[in-house]
């Protein structure tokens, strides 16, 4: 069965058993139609929340079809909650440039999906489309004011950094010029379009604690500079109130149910490479508010969205997460041991073998955090019993916690193992989160740990426009921010061409963005793509409606 099909076998529950559930009286909830709704803020307790169990889900170096955090974090919630053990997964939305182009929704798969999966994977509380809003009218203002003779900031238009956003996969609109048709439609200048998920927005709400929070990192947000060299933020358009307004509603973070009906809360999605790639911290406090243990997942692989979660996120909110669920499939593994994408359902423990050294180097970064790991085989059809064996081998020899999942098969039923070395984990009360680097240090050295302990490179290398972006950097006061690294998910280094465990690689810093609203730096190390294309043949293709209005062929 494919994961719509699956899905429509269930019968849902009303999202006020839900949310009696999860523990918030179904009178507070703002339903939107029978199976979602919006928690308002004053639901999240901080002193509760400092008694759940945090735990993440993250994952060795993916391959280009992803190694199923999501479907384990979702599994693994429906597991511990058939042990009697309280908890919410809390999770990103899906962005509709995958839903459409190939890697398709963001709810899972199998026996291990959110509901109503189709509302969640296209638009559903409309939160990217505030989101999207809010972006552009401040792109809207900005050209407004080089456009006003009376208003006017004197923005040089050569120096504006902040594009326009659409949550579509569309190439079209990476560089457009925007003013064209005289002096009445604008000053001409050449822009372009990212996608939603690639919003600093998107990353100012998932990392925002309130309303007025939220109002201060977006009048934060750095555009360009006047033609005296003088930087420019939003709150010089006095742009931020009317953005917060925009976002009143998507703020609050959204409750749906698992399969097994379980509550699950879904909020922000900011992309993995450029952005903190993990769902809004007033999601996860509003999960950890209510529930013993707390499942949320960071994006791509440890590498990225884990260390991002940690030194941005966990510092930013407070939080102190108690273990780290590694997913792990013999496919993933096998692909890092040399062998080809078109062959990893053949079994081979040669390349299996080959490939445990990248499993070897996410398991050595976790215990950087001194947080504890459960390594998570994900199970396929295709695995076989020796290929599984060898990885169970490789785990006990060392000593480190590991269940086979078949989450995706059987759902909570398919974790339990799992859940229960999470349980014990937590309850032997092993970690003591730390991060990697204190934000004081300087930017220099702050790239440089994350590049040589976590990467494993030599060194690193900036171009003369990176440098010149430190000095930037510098003169705006902004050397204490953290450091949220764009690099390819494909590889522990920079080179997607590098898999398994590279060494002796240099980490090359092209250059060095600024989202002073979201709070962080971006050292640009390659190609990062922020506005994806379709493939030849997109699951849109695909996905129809029928005179119902029964939703067909979304996975
Ligand atoms: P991630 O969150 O790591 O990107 P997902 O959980 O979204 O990965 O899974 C990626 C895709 O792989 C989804 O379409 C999901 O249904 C599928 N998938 C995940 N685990 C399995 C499995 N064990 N067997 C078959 N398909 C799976
Ligand atoms: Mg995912």
């Amino acid at each position: 069965m494919t994961d719509i099909e699956v899905a429509k076998t269930v019968a849902l529950k009303h999202i006020t058993d839900i949310a009696e559930t999860f523990g918030v009286d179904k009178d507070l909830i703002e339903m939107y139609g029978k199976y979602k709704a919006k928690i308002p803020l004053y639901c999240i307790d901080k002193t509760k929340a400092q008694q759940s169990n945090l735990i993440l889900v993250s994952a060795i170096s993916p391959t280009p079809a992803g190694e199923g955090k999501t479907t384990m974090s979702i599994g693994l919630s429906e597991g511990l909650n058939r042990l009697q053990k309280k908890t919410t997964v809390v999770l990103r939305e899906p962005s509709l440039g995958p839903v459409f182009g190939i890697k398709g929704g963001a709810t899972g798969g199998g026996y291990s999906q959110v509901l109503p999966m189709e509302d969640i994977n296209l638009h559903f509380t409309g939160d990217f489309a505030a989101i999207e809003k809010a972006h552009n009218l401040l792109a809207a203002i900005i050209d407004n004011n080089i456009q006003s003779k009376t208003n006017s900031l004197k923005i040089d238009p050569r120096t504006i950094s902040w594009k326009r956003v659409v949550d579509l996969n569309d190439r079209a609109l990476r560089r457009v010029i925007v003013g064209l048709g005289g002096t009445t439609s604008g000053v001409p200048r050449e822009t372009g379009f990212d996608i939603t998920a690639a919003s600093e927005i998107m990353a100012i709400l998932c990392l925002a604690e309130n309303l007025t929070d939220l109002k201060e990192r977006l009048g934060k947000i750095f555009i360009g500079y006047t033609y005296d060299k003088t930087p420019v933020y939003a709150k010089d358009l006095k742009a931020q109130g009317a953005m917060t307004a925009l976002l009143k509603d998507a703020i609050k973070p959204n409750l749906v149910q698992t399969i097994e009906g379980n509550p699950a809360i879904i909020h922000g999605g900011p992309f993995a490479n450029i952005a903190q790639g993990t769902n809004t911290v007033i999601a996860t406090l509003m999960g950890m508010s209510h529930s013993e243990y707390t499942v949320t997942e960071a994006g791509f692989g440890f590498d990225l969205g884990a260390e991002k979660f940690f030194d941005i996120k966990c510092i930013s909110a407070g939080l102190k997460p108690k273990a780290v669920v590694l997913t792990t499939t013999i496919r993933a593994l096998k692909y890092h041991g040399g062998a080809d994408l078109k062959s990893l359902t053949e079994p081979n423990l040669e390349a299996l073998e080959k490939g445990i050294p990248n499993l070897e180097k996410h398991l050595e970064n976790i215990t950087k955090f001194n947080v504890a790991p459960v390594i998570a085989i994900n199970q396929f059809t295709s695995d076989t019993v020796e290929e599984i064996q060898l990885i169970m081998d490789f785990a006990t020899s060392r000593g480190i916690k590991v269940a086979i999942a078949d989450v995706w098969g059987k759902g909570g039923e398919g974790a339990l193992e799992l859940a229960k070395q999470v349980i014990d984990v937590v309850e032997s009360d092993t970690s003591n989160f730390k991060p990697l680097y204190e934000w004081e240090s300087t930017v220099k050295d702050k790239i440089a740990t994350i590049a040589t302990e976590i990467y494993g490179a030599e060194y690193v290398d900036y171009t003369s426009k990176a440098k010149a972006h430190l000095r930037k950097i510098a003169n705006l006061g902004l050397e204490h921010l953290p450091i949220c690294i764009a690099k390819t998910q494909k590889s522990l280094s920079d080179n997607p061409k590098l898999l398994g465990r590279p060494k002796d690689f240099i980490i090359t810093v092209r250059e060095i963005e600024i989202a002073a609203g979201a709070g962080f730096l971006i050292p640009i190390t390659g190609d990062i793509m922020r506005m994806p294309g379709l493939p030849a043949h997109p699951a849109s293709e695909g996905i129809d409606i029928t005179e119902d209005g029964e939703i067909t062929g979304l996975f």
